[in-house]
């Protein structure tokens, strides 16, 4: 459930028809719902509620601040690949302590900031980095609570790109090699292994990979209880999928009941680091048809927005819905069927393929499911700016991030005196 309903025929992100929003900040634009983020965000607190736990928003989905500040407020931790993700998770607000550092190359700068803020754990990715990790804590006086990403080596049947788990990817610590990295985790002084974690892939539509895993991190977690390392908490990662087109992901509430069921009677705080399943339906994309255009029988819609805004489609294949803002018929509409293109110079620059829609110069078309990897996955590719960020609480607009200027866009740069 989202809250980007149609009402009389204009499509509405809660109490604000998209079309006000446009006349305000123009296109291309991403719109985000406040209700919907924190509904997505409930449905694993809510399930949750009766076990300790702690849900990590996956924010490399969408970091904008004021998207980081809302889900704070509801007591979200954050996952975090890098220091700028934690700089923002300070600067939004959130609490340093309920942040887990993934990533397999992490730099000693960002090891030092994470030990000195205070975060919640560190998910060690490889025998190097605990290394490196124990160095800078002792250094620094400090113990730095680990957990140890483990490959558990289970296929969670997605996108080649996003899957994380196989013994292929460059992620975690193979499953064979954990209890020996437990081991010297606990000889290092500056560590405290406090953790176990794994993140096996993106828009999982099963649970039955997620379950796998689980299953795997919990013999590990006996058997190192056998040689007296005790863990405190596991982290099953994110990975939860959504539904873009027909997919029918389980529910949080459907994979944390059998989750629940497996950790009953032990005493293991849940961890999870939930990215798509929080933001992806809880934005759009709204872009304005510069022309269309007929080549042989192919029919294009060419719209303002492009690969650079929202590169799913162009990267992975990916298949976003793409509605009408206003479905009343006008009359100089063609309804065909399109391929929604932007003006970038690539042939892989396109929004949607072969869409049955009717469109005319000047119409608005919404790209659902544009809340996670798209702002965020943006460039300034063909010297476009960024689109703005917005996001809708009930009936008040807040412009959270500006339209790139111009001028912005070389701002760094120098040329050079000749
Ligand atoms: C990307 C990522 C997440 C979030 O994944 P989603 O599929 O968006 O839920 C969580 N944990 C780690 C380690 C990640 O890299």
């Amino acid at each position: 459930m989202d809250h980007f309903q149609y009402r009389d025929g204009a499509l509405f992100a809660e109490d604000i028809p998209i079309s006000d929003i446009v006349s305000k900040f123009g296109t291309p634009c991403f719109i985000y719902s406040k209700a919907t983020l924190v509904r997505h965000f409930r449905a694993y607190a809510d399930s949750l509620a009766d076990i300790p736990h702690l849900i990590c928003y996956g924010m490399k989905a969408n970091s904008n601040l004021a998207v980081l500040q809302t889900l704070a407020k509801e007591g979200a931790g954050f996952d975090i690949v890098s220091i700028g993700e934690l700089e923002r998770v300070i600067k939004a607000g959130g609490d340093p302590a309920k942040v887990v550092f993934s990533g397999v190359g992490k730099q000693d700068f960002e090891l030092r900031r994470a030990l000195e803020v205070g975060i919640h754990c560190f998910n060690v990715e490889s025998l190097a980095e605990l290394e490196h990790l124990n160095a800078i804590a002792i250094e620094m006086g400090k113990v730095a609570p680990v957990s140890l990403r483990i490959n558990p080596d289970v296929d969670p049947k997605t996108h080649p790109y996003i899957s994380t788990g196989l013994k292929a990817n460059k992620f975690g610590i193979a499953h064979k090699d954990a209890i020996a990295a437990y081991r010297r985790s606990s000889e290092l002084l500056g560590l405290s292994p406090v953790g176990i974690d794994c993140h096996i892939g993106s828009q999982l539509t099963d649970v039955s990979p997620l379950i796998e895993s689980l299953d795997k991190l919990l013999s590990l977690i006996d058997q190192l209880a056998d040689i007296g390392i005790q863990l405190k908490h596991i982290d099953l990662g994110g990975g939860l999928g959504v539904t873009y087109d027909q997919e029918t992901p389980p529910h949080p509430s459907e994979y944390l009941a059998l989750v629940k069921e497996r950790l009953a009677g032990r005493n293991l705080t849940l961890v999870l680091e939930p990215g798509r399943s929080i933001a992806a339906n809880a934005g759009i994309f709204v872009t304005k048809t510069i022309l269309t255009k007929t080549n042989q029988d192919q029919h294009f819609a060419i719209v303002d927005g492009a690969m650079n805004d929202l590169i799913r489609p162009s990267l992975y294949g990916a298949w976003q819905n793409i509605v009408p803002v206003d479905t009343t018929e006008k009359p100089g509409q063609i309804e065909a069927s399109f391929d929604i293109v932007g003006p970038v110079c690539e042939s892989g620059d396109f929004l949607g393929k072969a869409r049955t829609l009717r469109i005319q110069e000047g119409d608005l078309l919404a790209v659902r499911s544009a809340g996670a990897y798209g702002f965020v996955m943006g460039s300034n590719y063909n010297t476009r700016g960024r689109a703005p960020e917005i996001l809708v609480d009930i009936d008040q607009v807040h412009l959270i991030r500006e339209r790139e200027t111009i001028d912005s866009l070389w701002a760094l740069e120098h040329t050079v005196d000749d």
